[in-house]
């Protein structure tokens, strides 16, 4: 037969408008059984979504058609189950809402909108609200700031709630408007909200996937799992915004533009605790560094709820891989790339529960939620500074025995290092400073505060140093080569105006730069 180069176009157009329906079409629910852990790490290799449910021979998933079919044909028991979340999302959109009142309904896109913006007027001098970005389908991507100085980078820790990441699991939605009105009304009222806003930069944003709640659906408006979109330690180890979703790269730059020290993310399906590292093998203790920080952290919140240790976990926590592994979760990223700890409250077996009982998971929750973020300001914290100049320096913070260093806040110099009472070993070491070493002992409760003023390397004053401040590349004897040359350039940098940055490069090719020196006596070369 022949082809002409209309019946082409017409093939490529069907196509694409069949590739099109079937990435938009909702993936079907199902419970699958088995009976050995490897058989879980079998689903998890299979790359489909995982529910947060999950017991000792079951797990409930996101399933397409094809792989339905491939889970059969594998062996295992499968059945399709109600999308209960759903289900309630169609009732929902049946009943006329429109009540800003978060004693009944849900917020909608628009009431949650309205309720933030009407915060924020109503208590402009500790509050700010900040769009992050926008969703895939143009909603903006909320976050309330509270602080005795909201906007002001102060000499304190930053902490941050994040919710409603998974559309259809709307707890955390609610509860973090709850909590965003007790903490302003209780403002010059009650002591504990008054002392956490003074000393704490507060950031809470009520939904990270405003289109999912609004379409029922777990995943963002292009069929992603938001919570599977972040780098990952074993399978995408690459710190970038670059192919992730308008929402993850919201928060990836909203989260470089602060130094969180500690989060959670809000989320239903189980009731639990749970924290890193969330692989790489499901059934398997994947311990984190702070293993023990994390267990603490997350205990404070398990034991300040009425019922999280009759959830089904020993003591209402769980580690994320023990449980069952994921990648791309942002519980991990938060803490590998960010140096922020934070954990997944799993705050309802129902994912998206009658509103008749949102003012009863406020009552169970809010104690915990308190507890948790004022865990903030437990461990060790100071500033880091040039003995000479005063000025902050960017030095790394370490932690004898704990693989997992801190930074700086880089304006203030300002650090907070979470850990569990006990006497630790912090050493602050910057380039060309003197590293220094400090013992401190760290309260049951409470923080103990350690600054460092460190001083210049001695051998520093004598080195010739290429800091590319003169904006190009002729200090030293520099030679390029491979595809692209390296240049200066002053849009990223670690200190002062200039980095040298490679050449742009496609895949198989190189930019290369290198220099010989001729070394006449004995020193070093860093
Ligand atoms: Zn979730």
């Amino acid at each position: 037969m022949l082809i002409t180069d209309k019946m082409k176009q017409f093939i490529f157009i069907t196509f694409t408008l069949f590739t099109l329906g079937f990435s938009l079409t909702e993936k079907r629910v199902v419970e699958i059984q088995f009976d050995q852990l490897f058989q879980l790490q079998q689903l998890v290799e299979m790359g489909i979504d995982l529910d947060h449910h999950r017991t000792l021979t079951e797990v409930h998933a996101f399933v397409t058609d094809a792989e339905f079919k491939q889970i059969q044909q594998m062996g295992f028991e499968i059945k399709e189950i109600p999308n209960q979340a759903k289900l309630y999302f169609e009732e929902l959109k049946k009943s006329p809402l429109g009540s800003a009142n978060p004693m009944e309904d849900y917020h909608d896109y628009n009431e949650l909108t309205a309720f933030m913006q009407d915060i924020a007027n109503s208590y402009p001098d500790i509050t700010r609200l900040e769009s992050i970005g926008q969703s895939v389908q143009g909603r903006e991507l909320w976050v309330m700031e509270i602080s005795d100085n909201p906007g002001v980078n102060e000499l304190e820790p930053e902490f941050k709630y994040v919710a409603n990441m998974h559309g259809d699991e709307t707890v955390g939605r609610e509860l973090s408007l709850y909590l965003i009105e007790w903490l302003v009304d209780s403002y010059g009222n009650d002591p504990r909200a008054t002392d956490l806003i003074n000393n704490t930069d507060i950031f809470i944003m009520p939904t990270m996937n405003p289109d999912g709640f609004e379409n029922g659906s777990r995943y963002n408006a292009h069929g992603t799992d938001l919570n599977r979109d972040f780098p990952d330690q074993f399978s995408d180890p690459n710190n970038s915004t670059l192919g992730r979703e308008p929402e993850t790269r919201a928060v990836m730059e909203w989260s470089w533009g602060h130094n969180f020290v500690l989060s959670a993310n809000m989320h239903t399906g189980a009731l639990v605790a749970n924290y890193p590292y969330d692989g790489p093998s499901s059934g398997v203790y994947s311990a984190c560094p702070d293993d023990e920080l994390f267990i603490h952290i997350s205990l404070a919140y398990a034991d300040a709820h009425p019922n999280m240790e009759s959830g089904g976990f020993s003591n209402g926590i769980t580690n994320g891989a023990q449980w069952y592994s994921i990648s791309g979760g942002m519980q991990d990223w938060n803490y590998i790339w960010e140096g922020d700890c934070d954990i997944t409250l799993e705050q309802n077996e129902v994912k998206w529960p009658n509103s008749n009982q949102l003012a009863g998971l406020w009552e169970e929750h809010r104690e915990p939620m308190l507890v948790y973020l004022e865990e903030v300001h437990d461990g060790v914290r100071g500033i880091i500074t040039d003995e000479d100049s005063g000025e902050p320096l960017s030095a790394n913070i370490s932690v004898q025995g704990i693989d997992h260093d801190i930074l700086p806040d880089p304006e203030n110099g300002d650090y907070y290092r979470m850990l569990t009472p006990g006497t630790y070993t912090i050493t602050a070491q910057a380039f060309g400073y003197l590293p220094q070493s400090e013992t401190v002992t760290v309260p049951l409760s409470g923080y103990v505060e350690q600054n460092f003023q460190l001083n210049v390397d001695p051998w520093l004053s004598e080195a010739d140093i290429e800091d590319f401040e003169i904006g190009v590349f002729s200090d030293l004897g520099w030679s390029f080569s491979g595809n692209a040359n390296w240049q200066t350039d002053n849009s990223e940098v670690f200190e002062g105006n200039y980095s040298g940055k490679s050449g742009s490069i496609d895949d198989n090719e190189q930019s290369t730069v290198s220099i010989t020196l001729d070394v006449v006596e004995d020193g070093q070369i860093s």
